[in-house]
């Protein structure tokens, strides 16, 4: 019988669990995107039956795993740096085998072999399942690459070991992969087709996370929106095989549903929206259900469409403005945030205007932004030259992100006077007198500790705020604690 191992510290609990029966130890590390980080629970998962429990230590490791991104050049020196430190630490501990996962694994296949000379193993995004074999193959002294992209691969029967987790919330992974060809991205290219994961292993991961105390979950997914499964909804709504037969397809507004009428009580959220296939049924269900968070990611890239012509970004700013619409007509205080890319081939000053005046029309909670870095095999490479100057690209990627400093604040100054729930996450970064916790529009949220609990949903009234966080004080539990 396995016996699960919680290692719980005050404050910042972190819940890692491990078989007393296994002996030996995988570092794992994660870069980029939260798919990543949800893979990286896949891997744990999978090599905990291989005898691997994970350690926090590097140099006791008899694995190094490192889950590398490839969104831009910047990420990619990232993960050279850390093998670099991996080097020296091999020299303490020369039994140990490094293996890269993810993106640049992807990416790089075997070259990666040859580059870098401290890597054994290169597994992509679908082979994490072939790891016990390629780890076979390592330890009898070969190097081993898996990196075959799938078109079924879910991982939806792997139950996932959540990894540095507060206990509070985890990601739960919908779909893999992505059919949309935007020209600057390399993720067609480094995690294949997109796939939908059956509705009721996402459940029953749900419903699994609910029983051990989680409080909040984030469905995950490089474009939720085109979620599709075609099984027909949860097996227990269907008497025999041919209803299931009948049964309509289950789209993304479909499984929020599901989800939410599963567990009212647990707190709901989504990632990433696209908002060439966002729906109006999915801001619906978002506005019926209490309990699915006031809060959208939806990327836009650029506000000229003649940029997002050639991203390929299948939606024109006016299309744009029609959703952002939408969602405020149905859920006035939902809390919005966006990607945007600044300095892409051939953008002009009347192009880079056209950027800042949606954000003005939006005023988005906060954004992710950065300047045009061109990877290697994507469409924008193939085609495009990358000719807007590093300066101008500088300039303009500061013109932004103090636009989207005044919005913030802007919008983090509403709060004031209101009160909030908050799902308490984690002590405050700034002071171990505070918590740190998140309300319905993913704004953070910081107030004084008093009796209350992490995993507690508490009301606070909001008395003073920066550009990204509130500060106020507790009012009582929320009736949803
Ligand atoms: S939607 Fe576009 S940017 Fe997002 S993962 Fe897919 S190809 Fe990349």
């Amino acid at each position: 019988m396995e016996k699960i191992i919680d290692e719980k510290k005050q404050g910042n609990s972190l819940v890692m669990e491990a078989k007393s029966e296994n002996s030996r130890k995988l570092f794992i590390e994660s870069y980029g995107c939260q798919m990543n980080f949800s893979d990286s629970e896949i891997v744990a998962s999978i090599l905990s039956k291989e005898g691997f429990n994970t350690t926090q230590n590097l140099e006791e490791a008899d694995l190094v795993l490192v889950n590398t991104c490839s969104i831009r050049e910047k990420a990619e020196q990232t993960v050279r740096k850390r093998l670099e430190k991996y080097n020296a630490v091999k020299r303490i501990n020369p039994g140990m085998k490094v293996g890269v996962l993810g993106c640049m694994a992807e990416r790089l296949k075997s070259k990666f072999l040859e580059e870098e000379k401290i890597v054994d193993l290169v597994v992509g995004p679908d082979a994490y399942k072939d790891l016990p074999n390629l780890i076979n193959e390592v330890e009898e002294g070969r190097n081993a690459v898996n990196v075959i992209l799938s078109k079924e691969e879910t991982y939806g029967d792997i139950s996932p070991v959540r990894l540095q987790s507060n206990g509070v919330s985890a990601f739960v992974s919908i779909t893999r992969g992505c059919d949309n060809m935007c020209t600057f991205c390399v993720v067609p290219f480094t995690r294949g087709r997109e796939r939908s994961r059956d509705p009721q292993s996402i459940v029953e991961e749900v419903n699994d996370l609910a029983a051990k105390g989680y409080k909040e979950i984030t469905l995950l997914g490089q474009n939720v929106d085109s979620y599709l499964w075609y099984g027909g909804g949860l097996k227990k709504d269907f008497k025999n095989a041919s209803e299931i037969q009948k049964a309509t397809a289950t789209n993304f507004a479909g499984l929020l549903k599901f989800v939410a009428e599963a567990q009212p009580k647990m707190r709901i959220r989504f990632s990433t929206s696209n908002p060439q296939d966002m729906t109006l049924d999915v801001i619906e269900v978002m506005a019926n259900y209490r309990n699915i968070c006031n809060y959208i990611h939806l990327p836009v890239q650029s506000g000229s469409d003649r940029i997002l012509k050639k991203m390929n970004r299948l939606h024109t700013r006016e299309e744009y403005f029609t959703l952002i619409d939408n969602i405020r007509k149905l859920i006035p205080d939902c809390g919005i945030s966006h990607d945007i890319i600044t300095g892409f081939p051939t953008e002009t000053e009347e192009d880079h205007q056209d950027t800042l005046s949606l954000m003005e029309y939006v005023k988005y909670d906060f954004g992710f932004m950065f300047a045009y870095s061109e990877r290697p095999g994507t469409m924008a490479e193939r085609k495009f030259e990358d000719d807007v100057p590093e300066e101008i690209k500088k300039r303009r990627l500061t013109e932004i992100v103090n636009l989207q400093q005044e919005h913030s604040r802007h919008n983090t100054q509403k709060f004031i006077g209101k009160t909030v729930e908050v799902l308490i996450e984690k002590e405050s970064k700034k002071s171990d007198a505070h918590w740190s916790g998140r309300n319905s529009q993913n704004t953070v949220v910081v107030f004084p500790k008093e009796n209350y609990q992490v995993g507690d949903f508490v009301n606070v009234k909001i008395n003073d705020c920066t550009s990204a966080t509130l500060i106020g004080e507790a009012v009582g539990y929320s009736k949803n604690n």
